[in-house]
């Protein structure tokens, strides 16, 4: 904080919170905040009826529970003293904000992302480990999945089934899943709909979970029998280009330069402008985080940083690929922690 030039710190729902706690606030109109200010302890203010979900830490923070008719924004108010310049966590939502600002008109807000994001960028080997675990779980997802029947189902169901082996292979929760099936795949977040799998479809799934807080996210290719003409030649400019990315992937480069890998083999086949989005994006506690590997991100990959790499080629109105893989910047390179089989299976 110091270094920031804050002396106040708020953190409400989203990741930075259960980072520095362990405690995930429930996503409510009751407001739940950590402040921290002055010399003494930080402290976690939670709605008097949630104060039972927390595990005591009394080392790190002090519990301070508001009960029904206390003002929640008076207290965060009281409990930064005399702070002048206060960061606050991205996520808060905009009506604690603005009381927040009306109460306190001397008080310069800034956001919290810069000084958390410094910590939260490398993982801790504690980290990288559930990081993998959530990964392998993903894995034995998507060899199910190769194993699995497609035709004659609904996305949605599919996502449905997705969504069951996401949990009964290890993760705690099943956070997301795209099935898009056919034309449907031109669409990269595509929402599950109607669309029955049927033969000659290519289905692109994106799917993950979370394990102990910690996000999967992969994204795998199923051919029903034969995928449409120009299909698996296009296959064969995606796996090279997320295989140049992955292998510009080292301490010392530029978030930029592994986006330029993949994009440039994919331009240079002829889809550049297929590929409609970044390469990747960091990973940990949530599923989209820092580092983004974007064009003009001149971030400097370091050791225990973690993201997706997962070019994609989408053909509207044809069908669409993505291949994602979840990778650690190890010091003599990269480590790709979703092992599973990249080639499209072909499923019934
Ligand atoms: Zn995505
Ligand atoms: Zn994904
Ligand atoms: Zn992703």
């Amino acid at each position: 904080m110091a270094e920031h030039e804050v002396d106040g710190l708020l953190l409400s729902i989203g990741a930075d919170l259960p980072y520095f706690t362990g405690y995930e606030a429930m996503v409510s109109e009751r407001l739940t905040c950590l402040a921290a200010a002055g010399e003494g302890p930080p402290v976690l203010l939670v709605p008097e009826l949630e104060a039972p979900r927390i595990a005591p830490r009394p080392e790190v923070f002090e519990i301070r529970a508001w009960g029904e008719t206390e003002d929640p924004v008076a207290m965060v108010a009281a409990l930064l003293g005399g702070a002048r310049r206060v960061a606050l966590g991205d996520q808060t939502w905009a009506r604690f904000v603005l009381a927040l600002q009306e109460r306190l008109p001397e008080v310069a807000f800034q956001p919290a992302a810069p000084l958390t994001r410094e910590l939260r960028i490398r993982k801790d080997p504690v980290e990288i480990d559930l990081l993998r675990a959530a990964a392998a779980a993903a894995d034995r997802v998507v060899a199910r999945l190769a194993q699995h029947r497609f035709s004659g189902k609904s996305e949605r169901e599919l996502a449905r089934e997705v969504a069951e082996m996401t949990v009964a292979e290890g993760h705690q929760i099943a956070t997301f899943g795209i099935v898009a099936s056919g034309p449907n795949g031109a669409s990269p977040h595509h929402e599950p709909g109607d669309r029955v799998v049927q033969a000659g479809d290519a289905v692109v799934v994106d799917f993950g979970g979370r394990l102990h807080g910690y996000c999967s996210d992969t994204t795998r290719n199923f051919v029903v029998g034969e995928p449409p003409d120009g299909y698996r030649q296009a296959f064969e400019v995606l796996r090279a280009a997320q295989q140049a990315a992955l292998e510009a992937v080292r301490p010392g480069v530029t978030a930029a330069a592994v986006d330029r890998a993949a994009r440039n083999l994919i331009a240079a086949a002829g889809f550049g402008e297929y590929f409609i989005h970044r390469t990747g994006h960091g990973i940990g506690l949530e599923v989209h985080e820092d580092p983004y590997l974007v064009a003009g991100n001149d971030l400097v990959l370091e050791v225990g940083m973690t993201f997706s790499v997962e070019p994609g080629i989408y053909l509207p109105g044809e069908w669409g690929m993505r291949i994602e893989d979840i990778v650690a910047v190890i010091p003599d390179g990269v480590e790709r922690l979703n092992r599973s089989d990249r080639t499209p299976a072909v499923v019934a």
